[in-house]
């Protein structure tokens, strides 16, 4: 029988893409895939440290997976990701029952590093670079689902926002080159894939080093050129997260407009609407730069959804800079806002910097802000009654067997009545009843299926 591997993804769509390129190299390498630790040979964590908790959360698993197996039964501990890139060896010094240390670059490895702890070496790591002759192949049975694939574009952060620990643990930006990402969009559209996001911890700052698979489309930045590029392939629904602020170029909009295929939806973090705060948070943008970019986005004839994220209580907030950030969210009209309340990171510039706003205020701040974009949310929620919105049908809903769910393509959960067979089927739906979060309708065109 093939070893079994169990693979354990916390955190953002990179590392869900991370863990669908491990699985792609270890099958390859003769190793199964299981989808539980508890008889798995091998048990890998792929970790995130944006912010404290959720480092923590990765060492009460590890502790949880070696309690749960006693005695010689225990698996192959491997902890991959933003950890394992920012704690190294440490981490072993921490839970002795991990084997391998594997850095956010040496996914592709991975099989050589088992091999090397089933050879008898107790402690292996690895936390190098990526080879340029790393294939980022994912075979279809890895990916996440069988409807929407996640395409990596760009990996790393340049930006060096002052709260923040992906430039440590990701590493500088790279670029993958334009021509394998339209052809690994050609190859989606080939297998019945009918959506993919493209991803990157900063999409719009997307930089290759040569213009191969560009040739031939206009845009002011080469990710205005590559998004045109991949909306020529003709796969029905684009979207891509994360943008960064600064280089939010207007003509991201007008590459939306003219392709029916890039989405309605932009996910663009603003972190806060003061400008003090912004200039200790090293954005690089100001309210007033922010809400250019906005009013861009509103005016679009393709009514855009628009996404954000937001930090409460960084360093030295006081009551008028949270004010600030409640008006700016008020006044932006978000379709949906991830809160985080700050989290210090040990190895960023803010961790400098007085973690002052003690945690009851910024829970206090926390709950306000939500208050705040909830009664918007529901406001803009209920605006889709009523409407007819394309969905892709992912899956069966997991509150009721008679119901399937999707997005739309303003990146919507919606949830209506449809049987098995569905999934996968772009259908319209009705809206008839919204929640805070989601929406619920009834299909107006049945497609039929073979
Ligand atoms: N491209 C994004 C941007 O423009 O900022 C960065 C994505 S970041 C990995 C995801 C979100 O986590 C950030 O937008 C930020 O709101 C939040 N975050 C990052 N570092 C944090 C920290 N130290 N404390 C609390 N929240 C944090």
């Amino acid at each position: 029988m093939k070893p079994q591997v169990y693979i354990e993804t916390f955190g953002c769509q990179m590392n869900v893409a991370d863990s669908e390129r491990a699985a792609t190299g270890l099958r390859k390498a003769g190793y199964e895939l299981c989808d539980s630790a508890e008889n798995a040979d091998v048990v890998l964590l792929n970790t995130c440290s944006v912010r404290d908790r959720a480092k923590r959360k990765v060492y009460t698993r590890i502790g949880e997976i070696r309690t749960a197996r006693t005695g010689d039964k225990q698996p192959m501990v491997g902890v991959m990701g933003c950890v394992a890139q920012l704690e190294g060896e440490q981490v072993f010094d921490h839970s002795p029952s991990v084997n391998m240390i594997i850095g956010t670059r040496a996914t592709d490895r991975i099989p050589s590093l088992i091999a090397r702890v089933r050879s008898g070496e107790r402690n292996v790591s690895d936390l190098g670079e990526r080879l340029e002759s790393e294939s980022w192949d994912v075979s279809q049975v890895e990916r996440h689902s069988p409807h929407v694939a996640f395409v990596p574009i760009i990996e790393g952060c340049n930006k060096f926002c002052s709260f923040c620990i992906v430039p440590y643990s990701r590493g500088r930006e790279k670029s993958r080159l334009a021509h394998e990402i339209v052809a690994e969009a050609k190859r989606l559209l080939t297998l019945g894939y009918k959506e993919i996001h493209l991803i990157g911890q900063n999409v719009n700052s997307y930089r290759p080093r040569m213009e191969r698979g560009l040739e031939g489309f206009s845009g002011a930045t080469p990710f205005c050129r590559l998004l045109r590029a991949v909306a020529a392939t003709g796969m029905p629904r684009i979207k891509f997260t994360t943008s960064f602020p600064r280089d939010f170029h207007p003509d991201i909009v007008s590459a939306i407009e003219e392709n029916p295929n890039l989405c309605d939806w932009v996910h663009l973090p603003v972190q806060s609407g003061s400008d003090r705060v912004l200039r200790l948070m090293r954005r690089g943008h100001t309210r007033a730069d922010y809400l250019e970019k906005i009013d861009r986005i509103k005016r679009s004839p393709r009514h855009l959804a628009l996404t954000s994220d937001v930090i409460v209580g960084f360093p030295g907030e006081t009551d008028e800079d949270f004010r600030q950030t409640l008006e700016l969210i008020e006044q932006c009209r978000y379709d949906g806002l991830y809160i985080f309340k700050y989290s210090r990171r040990p190895g960023t510039p803010a961790a400098n910097l007085a973690d002052d706003v003690p945690e009851g205020e910024k829970k206090t701040r926390f709950l306000e802000l939500e208050k705040v974009q909830r009664r918007a949310q529901e406001k803009l929620y209920r605006g889709y009654l009523g409407r007819t919105l394309s969905v892709l049908a992912e899956r069966e809903s997991s509150r009721s067997k008679a119901d399937l769910v999707g997005h739309s393509t303003c990146h919507k959960v919606v949830n209506f009545p449809g049987a098995g067979g569905l999934e996968g089927e772009i259908v319209d739906v009705l809206i008839t009843a919204a929640k805070p979060n989601s929406l619920y309708g009834t299909m107006v065109n049945r497609p039929e299926i073979a």
